[in-house]
């Protein structure tokens, strides 16, 4: 039971050591990814909505289409209406015509009924009455004119009404006309406002796009931001933690255990120095190579932290390491096979922190060690050899 007890108490210690164990992420690669992510949707975006920007067009002229066939038919329905009103009067017309006529004929038929039913006026009895050849000519002229004249009305009438008729033909046929031309602009318009629709749907459907783009942005931008507030957070912790490893190493009494008087050792035991400051061609270098083959062990120059541990590039470093000093000064060490420390770890003097390689803009197997008087930039390169 106690043994089982401590042992957990054992665990628990470890995991908690672990815990608080100082660790660097680097969120280069998940940044640069991310940006490439963030890129490629508004290009995205940017085609979506240029395509929208295109439908909406189509949509706009379409409607104006649509407009313009809208007019033309309604001004063709006005067109019958008013041919129809026409048609209407005209049937009046012949109805009235026919009324008349109909009047007329009646008239003219009663008459001759009345005179046949009365015998007045047959030519016979026009003969028979008429006291002589004079008498009957003028009555028989009279009954004659008389009937000759109705005659000649109903016959006016029956032009005027194949006038009219005409006339109303003429005016059905144009109707007609007239309708098979709204009919036709009608389908056109059918026609445009199905295309219409589609375009429309278009728009939907790219608006919607359009959307989801921009949400997918919007929330890479979101993941940016943390990343960022991540990155200087681990930034602000590793500050913190070189300022307190700093204070700790100026009020402590142990020394550096540094073998050199100048406070550097050299970073490998074995190889010879193969270039300085400046390389035998004159060109400037800013540090110095020492001749090892792949694999030596390299070692702090002197007690310190770690500020870089990482791959700095083909055409570059490769795999370095940078450690703050606590004299100031940085050291760095570069075209490594394998790296041992990382960022945030303190390191003694003489504790292995890497193997030696042929990494990054390398020609052959060599460390390359440089001091320098501040992190960043070249400028701030002195010479190594002062410090060894
Ligand atoms: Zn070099």
């Amino acid at each position: 039971m106690k043994k089982i007890g401590l042992k957990i108490i054992g665990i628990l210690v470890i995991i908690s050591i672990a815990m608080n164990a100082f660790s660097i992420m680097s969120y280069a690669t998940e940044k640069s990814e991310l940006n490439k992510k963030i890129k490629e949707t508004k290009e995205s975006l940017n085609e979506v909505n240029s395509q929208k920007a295109e439908s909406e067009d189509k949509v706009e002229d379409l409607t104006s289409q649509i407009k313009e066939y809208e007019k033309e038919i309604n001004s063709l329905k006005s067109e019958i209406e008013q041919k129809n009103k026409e048609i209407k009067e005209m049937q009046k017309k012949l109805d009235e015509l026919e009324e008349e006529r109909q009047e007329k004929q009646d008239l003219l038929d009663e008459r001759l009924i009345t005179i046949y039913e009365n015998g007045e006026t047959s030519y016979l009895d026009v003969l028979l009455s008429s006291a002589d050849i004079t008498d009957f000519i003028s009555k028989y002229y009279m009954v004659e004119t008389l009937t000759e004249a109705d005659k000649e009305l109903i016959e006016g009438l029956e032009a005027d009404k194949k006038e009219i008729e005409e006339t109303k033909n003429n005016l059905n046929e144009s109707l007609k006309e007239v309708e098979d031309k709204k009919e036709e602009q009608e389908a056109i318009q059918k026609k445009l406002n199905k295309a219409k629709n589609q375009e429309e749907k278009k728009v939907e459907d790219l608006t919607a796009q359009s959307e989801d783009l921009e949400e997918d942005i919007e929330a890479y931008e979101k993941k940016m931001k943390e990343l960022d507030a991540k990155e200087k957070a681990q930034e602000e912790a590793l500050k913190h933690k070189i300022e307190q490893a700093q204070e700790e190493h100026d009020s402590g009494s142990s020394s550096s255990g540094g073998s050199s008087s100048k406070g550097f050792i050299r970073p490998v035991k074995t190889g010879s120095i193969t270039a300085t400051m400046y390389y035998s061609s004159g060109k400037y270098h800013g540090a110095v190579d020492f001749g090892v083959s792949v694999g030596t062990p390299v070692y702090a120059a002197a007690d310190g932290i770690v500020v870089t541990s990482t791959w700095g590039g083909s055409d570059s470093y490769g795999y370095y390491i940078k450690i703050k000093h606590y004299n100031g000064l940085y050291t760095l060490y570069a075209h490594g096979s394998s790296l041992v420390v990382s960022v945030g770890q303190e390191v003694k003097q003489g504790q292995l922190i890497m193997y030696s390689g042929n990494t990054g803009n390398s020609t052959g197997p060599h460390l390359h060690f440089e001091v320098r008087v501040s992190p960043g930039g070249y400028s701030n390169r002195v010479n190594p050899l002062n410090y060894l």
